[in-house]
């Protein structure tokens, strides 16, 4: 047997950065996670002699591929479609698909790296994958809209399947598009399976699963707050977004007792002084969803409420943060902005949303910090449930899936602790995070052998 060689941190990243150019979502993903798993391997010998984190951090396949369609106007337009396959060690690959402008390979392999340990750390079988395309659906109609995502998933039919790689929505992806893609599947291979999570109601689709993600950062919030023996109950929130995730988080707060400041999509943030309470969060549900409207429009609905055109909300005061909209959407300036103005807790529904910068200002300051791979994993969670519920035809109510995805989350909660608490009372959440949910990941790959 060769002697192994153990290769340092700085080295690891430099071979991480020379294979992956012009690929810096992705390389800064592994160096987060690469920085929590090189001390804690430090003395386990079978992780580096087996290579484990140099293969985790090469996705077993990235597929790439032409998506043609037909605009209303008879325009062929041409798009390119990806699935990154990261690692099936645990269980089928299972990440969700997004349609932005700003998808790139680098991106969907971040997402496909955190999401392996974001569903390892959920505790159920599942691997880790992404996917997308660099479509925009704002300003598509219905038609266009249905047209791409058949033609999306007629290449990716060939490379999922509820045993193999099971996609959910995601940014872009919401119940219109998951309805397109699992129609045009159910077409070409004459099956119906759970292919993909976040169905609707009548066709498979698991009751919880559109609040879970939210919800779920709520629940691990209000866990961190617990651990000090505090609660969401009488605070300010700041929220980013005005998605899925962004309003069933604020809703949560909101029944929680919180009060919800402000909310944003990529034109700028809305701050309402008075509160975004339930019946304005299903005002913005309805804009969202139904009319495909912008956030500004709700300064105009809402006369207390200013809206801020091309800014994010971070400098507004308040108790807790929840960054919901996207990747590197806070950064160094504006974690310090939030620990000036007194922030307490961090809680990340979307994913990588802050700067490694940005999570230092948070650590340093010893503020709660709930990485996204650990507080968003709500969502995930469900969609593991709604894939259980289709493999037995079967379907549990929204009483009973509640009080899976809360205990879910908890669990999640405390794992984190297990492994990040620093023995003076603060929680490494981050650190808990990733050794948690690269341990179990490790473990089976080193079952496998060399595969
Ligand atoms: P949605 O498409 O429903 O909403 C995304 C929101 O973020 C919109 O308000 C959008 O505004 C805003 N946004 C997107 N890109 C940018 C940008 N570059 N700058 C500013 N704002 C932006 O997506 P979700 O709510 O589902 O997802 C939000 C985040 O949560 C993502 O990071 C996603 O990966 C993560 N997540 C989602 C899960 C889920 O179950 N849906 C599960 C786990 C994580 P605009 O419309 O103007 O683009």
């Amino acid at each position: 047997m060769a002697v192994s060689d153990h290769v340092d941190f700085p080295t690891f990243m430099e071979g991480v950065k020379k294979r992956n150019p012009g690929q810096p979502e992705f390389v800064q993903a592994v160096q987060e996670v690469a920085t929590d798993i090189f001390d804690f391997m430090e003395d386990k010998e079978e992780y580096h002699s087996a290579q484990i984190l140099r293969r985790i951090a090469e996705p077993d396949r990235v597929v790439s591929f032409r998506v043609c369609w037909e605009d209303d106007n008879h325009n062929i337009r041409v798009q390119r479609g990806w699935r990154v396959q990261n690692n099936n060690a645990i269980g089928p690959y299972k990440g969700g698909i997004r349609f932005h402008p700003s998808v790139t390979e680098s991106v969907l392999k971040f997402l496909a790296f955190e999401q392996t340990f974001k569903n390892s750390l959920t505790g159920l079988p599942m691997g880790g994958g992404k996917g997308g395309a660099n479509f925009n659906p704002r300003g598509k109609s219905d038609a266009e809209v249905m047209r791409f995502c058949q033609s999306f998933m007629t290449e990716l039919y060939r490379h999922v399947g509820p045993d193999t790689d099971v996609p959910a929505g995601d940014i872009g992806v919401g119940a219109r598009e998951i309805g397109y893609m699992f129609g045009q599947y159910k077409r070409i291979t004459n099956r119906w399976e759970g292919v993909l999570t976040g169905k609707g109601m009548e066709y498979g689709g698991s009751q919880m699963r559109p609040e879970a993600t939210g919800y779920g950062a709520v629940y691990f919030m209000e866990n961190m707050l617990k651990h000090k023996k505090d609660s969401i109950d009488g605070k300010t929130a700041v929220i980013s977004g005005s998605g899925n995730v962004a309003t069933h988080a604020a809703e949560q707060i909101t029944k929680q007792g919180g009060k919800v400041l402000t909310l944003s999509d990529s034109g700028g943030f809305i701050h309402d002084p008075d509160g975004i309470d339930q019946e304005k969060i299903d005002w913005i549900k309805d804009l969202k969803n139904n009319k495909r409207g912008r956030i500004s429009e709700y300064a105009d609905h809402y006369t207390a409420a200013t809206f801020h055109a091309g800014k994010r909300p971070w400098n507004v005061p308040c108790d807790l943060a929840l960054p919901c909209a996207t990747q590197n959407e806070l950064n160094e300036e504006e974690a310090r902005e939030l620990v000036d103005n007194g922030v307490m807790a961090v809680s990340e529904g979307a994913n990588m949303p802050t700067t490694l910068e940005g999570v230092h200002v948070f650590h340093d300051a010893k503020i709660m910090y709930g990485p996204g791979k650990a507080a968003n994993a709500g969502g995930v969670a469900v969609s593991g449930l709604e894939m259980s519920q289709n493999a037995e035809r079967i379907s549990w109510n929204h009483e009973r899936l509640g009080e899976m995805l809360t205990e879910l989350m908890e669990g999640i909660h405390d794992k984190c602790v297990e492994y990040g608490d620093q023995g003076d009372g603060y929680v490494d959440y981050v650190k808990g995070a990733n050794i948690a949910g690269f341990k179990k990941v490790a473990d089976a790959m080193l079952a496998y052998g060399v595969v």
